[in-house]
């Protein structure tokens, strides 16, 4: 059996976090992908199983030895997807990353087999205004959000499959099945 890369994107508040986890539970088959961050461990963190937690020198070293399927800038600290883990794990399994559409992008140009999956909300209108009615952000962090959901949703062509979550459940067997049918 073949097994899949897989990167899950898609707007925060669609569900892709529950939709990974459940399917984590469920499928034995299927891996989480296990990132590298030269950020501090939060508390409880542990490395290998949140991050692989590493120096700015380590990381540019797997930088120059080509070891990210993708990488990028967050906040200061870098975050990247490791090949040797991804690949490494795909002898045996498949793999599960939930990843934001510009590292999913990048991640398919280095790996064309990776299968992109969009998981969207039922309505895009609706999260906005919840967002919005939330009252806990800022009006330019609001801004921000806004900006980056506008800009992830352009990007869905670009994607092999789009999943609606507007049943939990019938999104999961959907992401379940993709890993099925590739
Ligand atoms: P945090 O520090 O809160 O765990 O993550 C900060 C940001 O880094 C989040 O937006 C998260 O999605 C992103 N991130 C985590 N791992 C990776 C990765 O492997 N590659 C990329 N491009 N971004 C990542």
């Amino acid at each position: 059996m073949k097994h899949v890369l897989m990167a899950v994107s898609g707007p925060s508040g669609a569900g892709k976090g529950t939709i990974v986890k459940t399917l984590l539970q469920r499928r034995e088959d299927v891996v989480e992908s296990v990132s590298c961050t030269t950020r501090e461990p939060r508390e409880g963190e542990v490395h290998g199983k949140h991050y692989f937690f590493l120096s700015k020198e380590e990381f540019f070293r797997r930088i120059e030895e080509n070891d990210f399927l993708e990488y990028d800038e967050h906040f200061g600290n870098y975050y990247g997807t490791p090949k040797s883990f991804v690949e490494e794990t795909l002898k045996t399994k498949s793999v599960i990353m939930e990843i934001d559409v510009v590292g999913a992008l990048n991640a398919k140009k280095f790996f064309p087999d990776c299968v992109l999956v969009m998981i969207l909300p039922p309505s895009i209108e609706e999260l906005k205004k919840r967002l919005v009615g939330r009252g806990s952000e800022t009006a330019e962090e609001i801004e921000n959000r806004l900006s980056r959901i506008q800009y992830e949703v352009s990007q869905r062509d670009k994607y092999d499959y789009i999943i609606v979550n507007d049943d939990l459940e019938t999104a999961i067997a959907e992401v379940s099945r993709i890993f099925d049918g590739e």
